[in-house]
C-alpha cells in the first residue's frame, strides 16, 4: 500500500457509495496496492432486486443482497476499508480532497463518487413487499423478460410512460398505461398504435399482497401481475456539483472517457452518471475509473518482499 502508517495520511483513495459502482473500484484499487476507504450510506439500489437475471456469470440469477455480499467480501479480500457515513461534502484543495459527514471528516488524494440514484416510489406502505414479490417492478430492461405475457400496467406521468409502454409491448399483448396526470397524451402515441390501452387518468394504486392493482376514479379495478411505476428519481450529483463538477440538464454527473469530471482528480460512477442503469455498466465503469486513478497516482516501486 501506498499509504503509511500515519492515521493522518490521505487515503490514495476515497470511494463514496458501496454499491456494484463503489465496491467494483474499491477490489480494483486494492488489487493495484492503493489504499481505499469506501463511505457508504447503505441504500444501494441493488439491494431492492429480488433476482436479477442479467447480471453476468449467475446463469440461474442472483438476488441483489447476496450480489453486494459477494461484492463487498472480495473488495475486502484486497484491503478496502469501509465506514458507514452519508458524505456532505467534497473540497478539493493543492494537496486532494477532504470529504467530510458533517461530523467527520476524511483525506484522500483522489475521490469516486458512486452513490447511485435513489428511485421515486409510490406513497404507500406496502411499496417494499409489492418490489419484493415482483407485482412492483422498477426497471423494465432488467425483468421485462420475467414480465413476459403477463398483464402489465405501466404507470406515472403521461408525457413520459408511453415510450415504457411501447418497449415493454415487445414482451405482452397486455399492457396498459395507468397516467397520474391528464398531459402528454400525444407521448403515449406510439404505445397506442400498437395496441397499448389507456386507462383513465387520476387512478389510485393498491396491493392485495400478490399483485397490484389499479382503480379508476369510476370504481373500475384491474389487477396487474406487475405494474411498472416510473416517477423518476433522486440522486447525490449536487455534492459533485457543489465541488466544481458539471451537470447534466438531467442532473447526471458529466465525465470524460476515463469518468473523471471537470475537477481533476474527482471522479464519478455507475447510476450517478449513466444513462443507462445497469450492473454491467456500473462495473465496467468502475474498472475504467480506478484503471484511470491508478495512473494518475504517484508510481509506487516495489521495495522488497511485503509481509501480506
Ligand atoms: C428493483 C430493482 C431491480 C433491478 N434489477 C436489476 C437487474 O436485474 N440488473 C441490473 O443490471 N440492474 C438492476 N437494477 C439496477 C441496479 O440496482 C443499479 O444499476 C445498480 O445498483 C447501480 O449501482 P451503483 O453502485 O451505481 O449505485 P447503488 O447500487 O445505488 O449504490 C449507491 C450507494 O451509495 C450510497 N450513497 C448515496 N449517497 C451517499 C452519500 N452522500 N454518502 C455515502 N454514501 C452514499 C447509497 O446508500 C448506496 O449504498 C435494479 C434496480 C432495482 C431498484
Amino acid at each position: 500500500m501506498s499509504h503509511s502508517a500515519d492515521s493522518t495520511a490521505p487515503f490514495d483513495v476515497v470511494v463514496v457509495g458501496g454499491g456494484p459502482a463503489g465496491l467494483t473500484a474499491a477490489t480494483y484499487l486494492g488489487r493495484f496496492l492503493r489504499s481505499c476507504l469506501v463511505l457508504d450510506a447503505g441504500d444501494s439500489r441493488a439491494k431492492w432486486i429480488p433476482e436479477s437475471n442479467n447480471c453476468p456469470g449467475f446463469p440461474h440469477g442472483v438476488a441483489g443482497v447476496e450480489l453486494l455480499r459477494r461484492m463487498k467480501a472480495q473488495a475486502m479480500e484486497f484491503g478496502a476499508r469501509f465506514e458507514s457515513a452519508e458524505v456532505g461534502k467534497i473540497e478539493r484543495d493543492d494537496d486532494g480532497f477532504t470529504l467530510s459527514d458533517g461530523a467527520r471528516s476524511w483525506r484522500a488524494r483522489c475521490v469516486i463518487l458512486a452513490t447511485g440514484l435513489a428511485d421515486k416510489l409510490p406513497e404507500a406502505p406496502w411499496v417494499e413487499d409489492a418490489v419484493a414479490c415482483g407485482a412492483l417492478r422498477l426497471c423494465s430492461i432488467c425483468d421485462a423478460y420475467e414480465a413476459s405475457d403477463a398483464c402489465i400496467g405501466v404507470y406515472g406521468p403521461a408525457a413520459d410512460i408511453g415510450a415504457h409502454g411501447l418497449f415493454l409491448r415487445a414482451y405482452s399483448k397486455r399492457v396498459c398505461l395507468l397516467p397520474n396526470d391528464g398531459d402528454g397524451a400525444d407521448a403515449m402515441r406510439d404505445a397506442i398504435a400498437a395496441g397499448v390501452r389507456v386507462l383513465p387518468a387520476g387512478g389510485t394504486l393498491g396491493f392485495d399482497g400478490e399483485r397490484c392493482r389499479y382503480t379508476c376514479q369510476d370504481g373500475e379495478t384491474i389487477v396487474f401481475d406487475s405494474i411498472y411505476p416510473f416517477l423518476g428519481s433522486t440522486t447525490s450529483a449536487g455534492i459533485a456539483a457543489a465541488a466544481g463538477a458539471a451537470l447534466s440538464d438531467g442532473g447526471e454527473i458529466i465525465v470524460d472517457g476515463k469518468q473523471m469530471t471537470a475537477v481533476p482528480g474527482l471522479f464519478a460512477i455507475g447510476d450517478v452518471v449513466s444513462g443507462l442503469n445497469q450492473i454491467s455498466v456500473a462495473v465496467g465503469q468502475a474498472a475504467i475509473a480506478a484503471t484511470r486513478v491508478h495512473a494518475m497516482l504517484p508510481f509506487v516501486p516495489r521495495e522488497a518482499m511485503q509481509a501480506s
